[in-house]
């Protein structure tokens, strides 16, 4: 089955009209379940983020009563943000759908991430009054990708919690290499003036943004972001990904 998964994914929105939906995971028909993409099998595996979750990165703390500032994820990493949330780990389906979303073409996994994010504990009362700001792509990742996974993973959430504004704000002046191989002192150097704030663009005194990103890994490129935000001026900025690394 997973010989197929790429060309699966590719014209998964045709063959769905014919055949029931495959499952993201193992490649089981999906019917009855609660997600488009994952099979009943597999939807115990999506694993959501609930409290108590680490402040600065979203963690869980398995088993720990209380919430500390940081975990062992983020502990070296001087966040410039004031919370960090993630909504699932990036284990099992969610870690497929995230793939499928970035390397596959499969804006059919959107639905899904959006009912992850209405699932996912408490994200309501983090997101309330908030406004998105995604994670932005260099314009030649842009050409390759025909889109930025973060751009849409902001539009479901906007989908899920109306009340969450969105403001592009930020721009990728530098196409860092893939991050996934790098170190975390690396990836900081790396992003050293990846981005920098959209021309025209300003920041709005009392607003809260939250930055949103597919995945929290060592936290470098949120954390690059929210540097960005707070040196234009913006008092309160947090960062949310959909899986935790
Ligand atoms: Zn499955
Ligand atoms: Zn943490």
């Amino acid at each position: 089955m997973k010989v197929f998964a790429g060309i699966r994914h590719v014209f998964r929105p045709a063959l769905a009209t014919v055949f029931p939906s495959q499952c993201v995971s193992c490649g089981e028909p999906v019917e009855g379940a609660g997600y488009d993409a994952i099979c009943r099998d597999c939807e115990p595996r999506v694993q959501l983020v609930r409290s108590p979750r680490c402040l600065t990165c979203g963690f869980p703390f398995f088993g720990e009563a209380e919430s500390k500032a940081h975990c062992m994820h983020c502990e070296h990493l001087q966040p410039e943000f004031g919370q960090g949330w993630s909504m699932a780990l990036f284990r099992g389906p969610v870690r497929d759908l995230i793939h499928a979303l970035k390397y596959e073409k499969g804006i059919w996994a959107l639905p899904d991430l959006r009912r992850i994010a209405e699932a996912a504990p408490e994200l309501e009362g983090f997101l309330a009054g908030a406004t998105l700001v995604p994670v932005p792509l260099h314009p030649l990742k842009l050409r390759e990708r025909g889109y930025n996974q973060s751009e849409l993973i902001v539009r479901e959430l906007v989908a899920a919690f109306p009340d969450c504004g969105v403001a592009d704000l930020l721009r990728r002046v530098v196409d860092t290499p893939s991050q996934t191989k790098f170190g975390r002192q690396q990836r900081i150097r790396n992003l050293r003036n990846a981005f920098s704030l959209r021309r025209n663009r300003a920041i709005e005194s009392g607003f809260r943004y939250v930055v949103v990103d597919d995945v929290f890994t060592t936290g470098s490129t949120l954390n690059a972001c929210a540097a960005v935000l707070r040196k234009v001026g913006a008092s309160r900025v947090d960062v949310l990904s959909v899986g935790h690394g």
